[in-house]
């Protein structure tokens, strides 16, 4: 594979535009030495635009779409338990989970940017690892442009789905790299029982823990601090997220502070999908903390709701708007979860402008990362490990690949 030279674009962070050298996956070379280092490299003419890491997509649901069908209406009532009955009973009908659909949701993240995902798939005693293994599948075909890390996830209950556990045990071995939980106490009503489950899994598998955590109020705060306290007993530190934590937005701020701190210094992560008027967490507060904020999309276009575009700029834009966000740092606040912290829940380097970072990077035509937050431009080049992978008018060995 050639190497890609892309020529003038303004990095993220820096104001002058650079030239930036991709070689064998990762970032080589920066500035002039990136000119001189490979004068054969394929070139992109980024023409001032504006290069961002390649996004991250920290929490979706690629299992459940019905991306590509024809509308599909919902028909769920408002509760939770009304949505997961909802799930259980359409999803058969509607061919869920579907190889086909899944590959073209992903080829669209993929166009707008998005070049690692974190998915959670059902398992249960209804579609065992049919999912698991349906993702699998997907992940190898769209290997070269987008990496898929699978969280085996126990969306109907874990304790009070007999079955599930085993069904997560053995979905370990089929390379899903992170074991789930969901509401330990509103769904299982056994909050101990049902994260020593998560965790045992965790530790006897090497796996990542990633717990959806709906349970609001006092309850859900008190199984955050379950969450922190079993991440230091195992030592899992940088292993572990929460997802949604709506209960940690509902504290008040001196418990927030308190909270966050533990978090940070357990190595416990957040995820937010900032969808509907649930809650957000406060971002500034959290990264003051160092707690490590990552954004996904939760559902796209599947039985629990008809949104979701796939685009980690738009939901960048939903994720500053809750935060009533309006200064260009607090928005790239936003960004940061969408880049630099979905790549950090995933174990992933650190994106960013050194030597040896990786080569995965979206080139979109804005003249701030606040902008490209707000306006979500169309025109996207994407850069997997080096490669033009979407976006691309005119390419080939030497040749100049055109945006647009
Ligand atoms: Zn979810």
């Amino acid at each position: 594979m050639p190497d890609l030279m892309i020529r003038g674009g303004v990095l993220w962070g820096r104001p002058e535009p650079y030239d930036l050298l991709v070689a064998d996956g990762r970032i080589a070379a920066l500035g002039p030495e990136a000119s001189a280092a490979a004068p054969d490299a394929d070139v992109v003419d980024a023409a001032g635009r504006l290069v961002l890491p390649g996004l991250v997509d920290a929490h979706c649901h690629l299992d459940k779409t019905l991306w590509g069908m024809p509308w599909v209406s919902h028909l769920a009532g408002d509760a939770l338990s009304d949505r997961i009955r909802h799930d259980r009973e359409r999803r058969a009908a509607l061919g869920v989970p579907h190889v086909g659909r899944m590959t073209e949701l992903l080829t669209t993240m993929n166009e707008f940017g998005t070049t690692a995902v974190r998915t959670h798939t059902d398992v249960d005693p209804d579609v065992g690892l049919r999912g698991v293994e349906a993702v699998v599948e997907v992940a190898e075909r769209m290997h070269h442009r987008v990496d898929v890390q699978q969280v085996a996830f126990p969306q109907h209950g874990l304790l009070t789905s007999p079955g599930t556990a085993d069904l997560l045990e053995a979905a370990a071995g089929l390379g899903v790299e992170v074991v789930g939980g969901i509401d330990p106490a509103g769904i299982d009503g056994d909050p101990v029982r049902h994260l020593n489950v998560v965790f045992g899994l965790a530790d006897r598998h090497g796996l990542m823990v990633d717990i959806h955590l709906h349970d609001p109020g006092t309850l859900g705060a008190w199984e955050l601090d379950l969450v922190v306290e079993r991440t230091r007993a195992l030592d899992l530190a940088g292993r572990v997220a929460v997802s949604h934590a709506y209960a940690f937005a509902e504290l008040d701020r001196a418990r927030q502070e308190r909270t966050a701190g533990a978090m940070a210094e357990a190595g416990v992560a957040l995820v937010t999908a900032a969808v509907y008027s649930f809650p957000v967490p406060p971002v500034r507060l959290m990264a003051e903390a160092g707690v490590t904020l990552a954004c996904g999309h939760d559902g796209i276009r599947d039985l629990w709701g008809p949104y979701g575009t796939g685009d980690m700029l738009d939901r960048s834009m939903h994720l500053a708007y809750r935060s009533t966000f309006r200064r260009d740092d607090d928005i790239e606040l936003a960004l940061r979860a969408a880049t630099t912290g979905g790549a950090r829940l995933l174990g992933r380097p650190d994106p960013g402008w050194y030597i040896g970072a990786p080569g995965d990077l979206v080139i979109v035509d804005a003249g701030s990362a606040a902008q490209a937050v707000v306006e979500r431009p169309r025109d996207r080049l994407v850069v997997k490990a080096g490669r033009v992978v979407a976006g691309a008018h005119g390419r080939g060995d030497g040749e100049v690949v055109r945006l647009g």
